[in-house]
């Protein structure tokens, strides 16, 4: 890995921007493929998303990505490399704190009134046969596209769950799971990202579900060890300000370097284009496109205790909130249980309120709550690492951009389209897997195959952009 600081001047086939899991599949499957390449991140370091966060003896904690279901693009390609996959704790209660009183549960559905329960149940079974009928490559076209992209998810739950409980579970699990409120968000996106959960009611699921398992030694050992053959070409430091397209080359440029090559992979968070000056500039369509699409709001904390006391009450870890920001919380202890840490998760417009507090309050709040949870020693930790996304220059939140009513339906095939000598790659670009580490990973091998089948010539680095 260089420092883009000690190399100005940079030549290759494919100059690829971002180095998170999609440009780094990129990078390493056009290299594999026979072509040069230099891949620029901004950051002192790679990953992106997907930030391993050491807490000493060997052991990490996420700050970022973290769970992959057993099917996934993420999980094959680890498997390939030889990193084990670790199951996350799940025996014992959870809690539910609803608006008048912490409950205990166990399996996979949180106890609310049986009324509730019902009328959220049909509402979660009828999203399950909707999402059914949307293809994953092209969500669209699916039959009811139109329809679907026209409202927000928010109407549809007032629409089809009645009681006030119901509707409140519908919220915290779609906030939780999305990092945006359902009223943000159109219902053919919900029914695409249900697809790459493998449904609905996985998608906040530990066992059986979305939340079952995690890399051993970390998602961004995962990147590291897809972007080994391309050290080499690897540049950090390197924000990339403007793109340049000539007839035959692309200039790559941002303070103090530049780069040209014959094709270029935008490989940013989508909503982070329009931070790019593209010369000329963009069609019209896809500048619109980027200005629609927001990025999601988490924080996420890991706290750190001596040992999982909770695990002895007969406790999981796990607890879900209707009343307070910090809306999720789950065992995050390393696989032999030491040290014992709670991960917590604020999503949403709970994530813009508490951000907006002074971080010794919010802190107080974190420790008060996590205390009404698992007793008075859970006030007490060790340490509590705070990760805000939203305040990442590189990122601006997660766990990814989400896509208002009218977006698939009038963007959805412009989101992977390429513009001249550039091409578009990153878990916002595909809707397989779409916005998790393996819908990056397909992202960049997707875009990878693109240039590969468009570049007619190997490696030619001697024309110049004037
Ligand atoms: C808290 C959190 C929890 C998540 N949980 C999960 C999970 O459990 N499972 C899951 O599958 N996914 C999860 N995700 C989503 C997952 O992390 C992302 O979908 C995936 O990592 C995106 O990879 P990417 O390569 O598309 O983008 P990124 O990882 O965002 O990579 C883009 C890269 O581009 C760089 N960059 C940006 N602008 C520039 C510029 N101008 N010049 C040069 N470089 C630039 C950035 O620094 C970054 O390294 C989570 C994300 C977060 C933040």
């Amino acid at each position: 890995m260089r420092d883009v600081r000690e190399h100005p001047k940079i030549e290759a086939d494919v100059v690829v921007v971002g180095a998170g899991f999609a440009g780094a599949t990129a990078a390493s499957e056009l290299a594999r493929s026979g072509r040069s390449v230099a891949l620029l991140e901004a950051r002192d370091r790679l990953g992106g998303r997907a930030l391993s966060h050491p807490i000493g003896a060997g052991k990490i904690v996420e700050l970022g990505c973290e769970f992959h279901l057993p099917d996934s693009v993420n999980a094959r390609t680890a498997a390939a490399l030889g990193i084990a996959s670790e199951k996350v704790y799940d025996e014992g209660y959870k809690l539910i704190e609803t608006e008048r009183r912490l409950t205990r549960w166990k399996g996979s559905i949180p106890r609310i009134s049986p009324i509730a329960l019902a009328d959220f149940g049909q509402a979660a079974l009828r999203i399950e046969r909707m999402r059914r009928a949307v293809p994953e490559e092209a969500p669209w076209t699916a039959p009811h596209a139109a329809r679907w992209d026209s409202e927000t998810m928010w109407s549809w739950t007032r629409r089809n769950i009645r009681t006030r409980e119901g509707r409140l579970l519908m919220r915290l699990l779609l906030e939780a799971g999305m990092g945006a409120a359902p009223s943000e968000m159109s219902v053919l996106h919900v029914l695409n990202y249900s697809n790459c959960t493998n449904g609905f009611r996985a998608m906040t699921t530990i066992t059986g579900g979305a939340l079952e398992n995690r890399f051993a030694g970390g998602a961004q050992n995962l990147v590291l060890r897809i972007a080994e053959n391309v050290t080499a070409d690897t540049y950090v430091n390197a924000h990339v300000r403007r793109i340049e397209q000539g007839d035959d080359r692309v200039r790559v440029t941002g303070p103090g370097f530049e780069a040209t090559g014959r094709r270029v992979v935008v490989a940013v968070p989508t909503p982070l284009v329009g931070r790019i000056d593209f010369a000329p500039s963009l069609p019209e369509t896809r500048t619109r496109l980027t200005q629609r699409m927001t990025m999601g709001a988490a924080i996420k904390y890991l706290v750190l205790y001596d040992e999982p006391f909770w695990r002895r009450d007969g406790m999981s870890g796990m607890a879900i909130s209707f009343r307070s920001p910090f809306r999720a919380v789950l065992d995050g202890s390393p696989a032999d249980g030491s040290p014992g840490v709670l991960t917590v998760f604020v999503t949403g417009p709970a994530a813009h309120h508490i951000a907006a507090m002074e971080p010794s309050r919010r802190r107080e709040l974190l420790r008060r709550q996590l205390g009404r949870y698992f007793g008075a020693r859970a006030e007490k930790p060790q340490e509590i690492i705070e990760q805000n996304w939203m305040a990442e220059p590189f990122t601006q939140g997660c766990y990814h951009g989400y896509c208002p009513p009218g977006f698939y339906t009038e963007y959805g095939p412009a989101l992977k389209e390429p513009i001249g000598r550039i091409h578009w790659a990153g878990a916002e670009t595909v809707p397989v897997e779409y916005g998790a580490m393996g819908g990056a990973i397909y992202s960049g091998r997707r875009v990878a195959a693109e240039i590969a089948g468009q570049m007619s010539t190997k490696s030619s680095t001697t024309a110049v952009i004037a």
